[in-house]
């Protein structure tokens, strides 16, 4: 199924994990580019640096790279704050220990209230792997690192 491009206003990444950007961006020929190019794709300044300053074969590995580098080069990346107001009735809610910068997106509307929760909560059921790429590519989930 393709995305209806130019619909959307925003993009909110809770972390960039490889299962959370995955449709960030959409092989164009030998390249890819931004799924949504007129939304803006909102990451937390925690997790963009974290993403950033990990070596390039590490985020290869993880298959972010594709679905990350490419909306930097496009200039469609807002860094937000961890509590950022994104319109009247949603903003995002720090939920550390998952990932640095890791949030959960708060909505509000008519009385009634909804929390998308990322990944919250990281469970063994998640799988080794993702175990064992949490522990390398998070510096907060590391032993010894706070
Ligand atoms: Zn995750």
């Amino acid at each position: 199924m393709r995305p209806v491009q130019g619909s959307r206003r925003y993009v909110l990444c809770t972390h960039l994990h490889v299962d959370h950007v995955g449709w960030n961006t959409m092989r164009v020929g030998d390249r890819f580019e931004p799924t949504f190019p007129r939304a803006r794709y909102l990451v937390t300044e925690p997790a963009l640096s974290a993403w950033k300053k990990q070596v390039p074969a590490e985020v290869a590995a993880h298959g972010t790279l594709e679905a990350v580098q490419p909306l930097l080069d496009a200039g469609v990346v807002d860094a937000v704050p961890l509590d950022h107001h994104i319109t009247d009735g949603v903003r995002l809610e720090s939920t550390p220990g998952h990932t640095r910068g890791h949030v959960a997106v708060y909505i509000e509307s008519q009385g009634q209230r909804a929390l998308i929760t990322g990944d919250l909560s990281h469970h063994p059921a998640s799988g080794p792997s993702w175990a064992g790429a949490s522990s390398r590519t998070c510096p907060t989930t590391r032993p010894g690192h706070s």
